[in-house]
This record gives C-alpha cells, structure tokens and sequence, in this order.
C-alpha cells in the first residue's frame, strides 16, 4: 500500500521514509522499534532530590529563554505540580517556548530539589500523560522524531494491510503463537510489557524461520545444481604457481584444490573460502580465475570498494605480466565512454579477468561466457547481490572470499548452503602484530614509535573515526588529526588523507601514492577496512578504538604484518574497556570474534551494521541462538515434507530463486 495514503505524510516526509528503507505501509509496520520507553505518571515527591520521577502539571505564566553559550541553552518557566508552585527548568529545549502556553498540561520528567523548589527536567511531554504509557522508540533520520513514527504507524495499523505469515500454520499452532498482525499490533501499541515479549518471540521466530527456509533450500538445490564441467590445464596451473615470488602454505593448497575440483566436477561449485585477515585469499581466487580461463571460460572478481576492486585490478596487471591473459576493471565512477569500451569488449569475449564493484550487477554487464564468480568480502554483500551476478553466467561456478572470522557454530549456520575451505594458518614468517592500549595523554610516546617506523623507511596508517567536525570534540577528525600531526612531525613527513566523502578519482589517487611509498603516513575514517594490501606499512594507529567492535579492530589491524617486518597496533582510547585488551593479548581472528560475540552480541560482527547476509530486523543471533536451532530444524522439516509447495509465501519464494539457467 503506497505512504501516502498514510494520514500526515506528505511528500517530504516520504522521501525521508525512504533513506529508512520504508517504501510502503508494508515497510513501515516492518520497521519495528528498537526499544520502549515506559513512563507512570506519579505522586509528586518533594523529598528525595536523587529519584527521577514522571509528573503531571500545569504551565503558570510565560516560559523565558537564557542562552548560556554556543549551543547550549535553559528553558525555565513555573508550573503547579499537586497545587505546589515548582520552577522548572530544562537545557536545549528552547524550541519548546511556544508550547508552553499558560494553562497548559504537561508530563515533566526529571528530579526535584526541595530546597532550590526547582524541578530540573530531561524530558517533557506536550501531549500529557495520564496513565502508565509505553513509547515504541524508533531509529530515527534527519528531520523525523519519533511522534511521526509513533503516529503514522498507528494510522498504518488501523489500514486493511494484507501481511506475510510468513510462518506455517503448523507451528503457529504448535507453538500457540499470536497472529501476525496482532503481533505487530502489541510490538508498535504494546499495553504493557507481556505483550511486547509475546509478540517480539513470534516475530523473532519468524525471522529466523524465514532466513533458515532460504539457506536450506540453497542447499538443497545447489548440490542437485549442474555447474560447467570443464578440462583443466593442470601444468599451466601448475606453472603459474611455481611462478609466485612466494610458497603458497597448506590451507591454501587445499582451497585450491578444493576449488580446482569444483571446477572440473559437473556440480555446481558454491564455495567459500573463509580466512583470517592476511591468510592469503586473493591468490587462492586469483589462481582458481586463471584455471578457469585457460578452460576458455571468463572469470570474474567482484569487491565491496572501488580502492579495493583497483588494487585487486593492479595486482593483477603485475602479476599476469607476460601472459596472454586480458585484464579489465569496471566501476562506477568510470567515463561512461570508457565504461562502454570495456562492456563491449566484456560482451565480445575479448577480457578473461574482469575486477570491479558492485557496478558489476548492472544490467548492462553481459559477458561472452562466464564460467567463475568470485566475491571478496563476501559479508558486504547480501544474498540477493550474491545470487545476481552469479546468475548472470550460463551455470557458472561461484567462489566467496570472507575474512570475516565468525565463531564456527554461527559460520556453519549462516553459510549452510555452501561448501567451505578454511585458511586458518597464516603465512610463514608472519609475526604477530604487537598491540598496545594507549591513552589521549600518552600521544606523544605514539607520535615518537611512528616517528622510529617512518626512519626505517615504513608506513603508517591512522584510523579516525569521523570526518567532520562533530559537537563531541574528544572524536579525532581527519583533517585535524592531519594538522596535529605535520605540527608535530613539521614537513619531515608527507600525510595523505582518505574518507569516505573524497570523490573516487582523489581516493585512488591519495591511495596509490600511499601504495607507492611517497606518503609515510595515510590517516582515514574506515574506508581502509577492507582489504587493501600495502606490505610495507607496519604500524596501525587507531584513535578512539574503544567506538569499533573487536572484529572490526582486528580487521583494521590486519592492514599490517603482510610480511615478515615485526608490526605495531596502537589503540588509542581514555575509556578504560576489558574489551580492548581482548585485542593486545590474541591475534587470532577466531578466538576475537568468539570474544567480541561473548561481549557485545552479533552487533558489530561485521563492522557495518545494516548490511550483508547477517542483517536481521528483530532476530538477534546470540541471544536467540536457540531459537535460531530451533527455526532450523523446524525449517528442515518443513522442506523435506514438502509441505513449502503447500504454502503460497513459501512457494512463491523459491519461484523466485531460479538455479536452472
Ligand atoms: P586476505 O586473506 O586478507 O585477503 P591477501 O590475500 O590480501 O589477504 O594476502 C595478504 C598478503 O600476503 C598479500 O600481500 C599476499 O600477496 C601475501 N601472501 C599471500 N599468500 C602468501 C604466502 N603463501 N606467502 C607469503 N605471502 C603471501
Ligand atoms: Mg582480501
């Protein structure tokens, strides 16, 4: 049903909706809250200052603004509270002047102070609360509060939806679950807090129900799938191999071979190769590409990032000189006349490695004969984005990369429907990365051990979490972090810049003189993160560490120790966290992801919330990981009865998965 028929939402405020992701009342009603605040008005007490207590009163007189500095203001007026006069005074809320009409009922939340007869509140309520109230509070967008969600849901809720259910009638009723709607009905107008436990289970369940179903059915369907069947030149492999400046260890012998299998087998190969951050993954793919065009086939690599899907491009420029092996690479930001050229060129059969982002999916993007499919980073992507460009081949073969080390109970659940080859040894010589916690007052012990790096002719990277100045001023911007650091260093040392608002042309450029040695020093919000692979640096700096989840840290790390130069990782951080030390004891990716689950939840298991295969709306891995079991065995049960081809939302989901082209 489309938004606007949606009482009170105009135009604008449907464009809004949309960077939520809500397109329709359907989306909406989807977009739950993400916790509750639970408010009972009370009897005023006058006697203990330290109690936060929700009272009702009445505005007397006129309120009056006093700005006390830079963004930073006091709202004071009286109100009669159980017929006590009492001034009320509350900061930043100016805006709230007009409102607070006299003779008005109010909700005041906040403590009193008998002696000062001064109630300092936090909250106000305009629309005053009678009785004990639950607010559904929703993530919100720049220009939406709350009280628009609040409202417009409601308005949804009262509309004839028709909503998925999405669980079959026989567990809802074995597991006596309340219907969908009513569930939606007591998640966004909870009357107390029984409901909104009854309902988040159901929808809990659901979810997982719903993610389990998907993968089994992959499963199911990708070890019937017939993948091409191929004659592979194993000397060439073989020669390509002896070729590399280094040895390749165990684990990667053993993906490849796995992978060379795959490719000669008439399945279907759905692999994916899971290693820590610097195990060597790229040259694992990279080798399975090269089998698979010397079988005549083209191959294809795609990368989360355009710095990424370049530097994989370069590498391989380098790595494939003298052969007769044609490279291109493909990204958004390219001229549309370029970008034609190499589409044409994909079509006609005229590249074998084509390296590029997400501009890859494009429906433009045909190619000659596709026979290998590789995703780096494969996390980043979802598992729409994943099945689209594989489709995009005649049964061609599709191979995951992910550094994303997730305890193996979860690994095992969430990419059950595919094969997997493990890298868990790191190449020789590699040592562990040296990590040390370090406070803000201690930056000039840091400023003093990059300094020592940048004299043995290494790199440093520094990682600051935003890029524009913010009102918290303890976060370390880019830019400034940059004048810190040529006042400190003067123009002994050249510093690049890198963030994610940099046109990409600059970013490829900035990154490349990084990659060249030209800069000792890049400083940068995030974008690093993923992938990028210059040997020489070996000293990561990472400022208000304590903002990033453990896996993300040791992603970040990872960017160090890709040789056999000793590496350092500074985190630097005035919050004293356990979490932390978690990072300066282990360099096992394994064994952090197990802790940072241990601690924080699946949150930040990925370092982007919102994104990838693992992104659930209300489902919660950890906590509901029995639920999650149970979701499975109950999905498993439901495919191999075959009660799904019974079941019109089921059905119609696996129509839509389409594995016979
Ligand atoms: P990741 O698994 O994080 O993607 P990369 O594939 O980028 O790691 O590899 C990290 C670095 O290690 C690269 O510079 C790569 O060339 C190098 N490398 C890969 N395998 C070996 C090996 N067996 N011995 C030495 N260096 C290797
Ligand atoms: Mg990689």
């Amino acid at each position: 049903m489309d938004l606007s028929t949606i009482k009170g939402l105009g135009e604008k405020n449907v464009k809004l909706l949309q960077q939520c992701n809500i397109f329709s009342v359907e989306d909406l009603l989807a977009y739950y809250p993400y916790r509750y605040e639970f408010l009972n008005p009370n009897h005023f007490v006058t006697s203990d200052e330290k109690m936060v207590q929700v009272v009702n009163a009445t505005v007397e007189g006129e309120a009056k603004v006093s700005f006390i500095r830079r963004n930073f203001n006091r709202l004071s007026f009286r109100v009669i509270i159980e017929n006590k006069i009492v001034s009320v005074s509350i900061f930043n809320r100016a805006f709230l002047k007009a409102n607070l009409t006299n003779g008005r009922e109010i909700t005041l939340i906040g403590k009193y102070n008998e002696k000062k007869n001064q109630f300092v509140a936090n909250d106000i309520k305009l629309n005053v609360i009678k009785e004990a109230k639950i607010t559904p509070v929703y993530h919100l967008t720049k220009g939406l509060k709350n009280v628009h969600f609040e409202n417009w849901i409601l308005d949804a809720l009262r509309k004839p939806i028709l909503v998925d259910d999405k669980i079959p009638e026989y567990y809802l009723e074995q597991y006596e679950f309340i219907p969908k709607l009513t569930a939606l009905q007591y998640l966004h107008k909870p009357q107390n807090a029984e409901e909104i436990k009854k309902a988040r289970l159901r929808l809990i369940y659901e979810e997982l129900f719903d993610f389990m179903f998907k993968i089994l059915y992959l499963k199911e369907n990708e070890t019937k799938a017939y993948g091409l069947q191929r004659e592979l030149d194993l000397d060439g492999v073989e020669n390509f191999i002896s070729s590399l400046p280094f040895v390749l260890t165990e684990d990667q012998l053993k993906a490849i071979h796995d992978g060379l299998e795959d490719l000669q087998s008439e399945k279907r190969m759905n692999r994916l190769v899971l290693g820590d951050v610097g195990s060597g993954k790229t040259i694992v793919a990279t080798i399975l590409m090269y089998a698979n065009v010397l079988a005549g086939y083209q191959s294809v690599m795609m990368a989360p990032t355009e710095i990424l899907a370049t530097q994989h491009y370069l590498s391989l420029l380098k790595l494939f000189e003298g052969y007769s092996i044609h490279i291109e690479l493909l990204v958004g930001s390219m001229k549309v006349s370029e970008k034609k050229k190499v589409l044409e060129r994909i079509q006609t059969g005229q590249v074998d490695f084509i390296i590029g982002t997400h501009a890859l999916l494009s429906d433009q993007v045909l190619f000659a004969n596709l026979g290998l499919v590789v995703t780096d980073e494969q996390h980043r992507f979802g598992v729409n984005q994943r099945k689209n460009l594989q489709n995009k081949g005649f049964r061609s073969d599709v191979l995951y990369l992910s550094a994303t080390p997730i305890p193996r109970t979860y690994a095992l659940t969430i990419y059950g429907d595919m094969d997997t080859s493990m890298i868990a040894s790191k190449p020789n010589g590699r040592k562990p990365i040296i990590t040390k916690l370090k406070k803000d007052n201690e930056l000039k012990e840091v400023l003093a051990a990059i300094y020592e790096e940048i004299k043995l002719g290494h790199q440093i990277y520094v990682v600051a979490p935003l890029i524009e100045e913010s009102d918290s001023e303890d976060l370390k911007d880019v830019n400034l972090l940059k004048e810190k650091f040529e006042l400190a260093f003067r123009d002994k040392v050249h510093i690049g810049v890198l963030h994610g608002k940099m046109k990409s042309n600059l970013k490829d450029e900035v990154m490349k003189s990084f990659e060249q040695g030209e800069l000792n020093i890049l400083i940068s919000t995030t974008v690093i993160e993923v992938g990028v692979d210059v040997k020489n640096a070996t000293m990561m700096i990472i400022f208000n560490a304590e903002r990033f989840g453990l896996a993300t840290l040791h992603q970040l790390r990872g960017r160090v120790g890709r040789n056999d130069l000793q590496s350092y990782c500074y985190l630097i951080s005035n919050q004293d966290s356990e979490r932390l030390h978690v990072l300066e004891e282990s360099n096992d990716g394994f064994y952090i992801s197990e802790k940072d689950f241990e601690l924080r939840g699946q949150g930040d298991l990925f370092g982007v919330s919102q994104s990838g295969d693992m992104t659930f709306r209300i489902a919660d891995l950890k906590r509901d990981y029995k639920i999650l079991l149970q979701a499975k065995k109950d999905a498993l049960a439901f495919l191999e009865s075959k009660a799904y081809l019974r079941n019109a939302y089921f059905l119609e989901l696996t129509k839509n998965i389409d594995f016979t082209n």
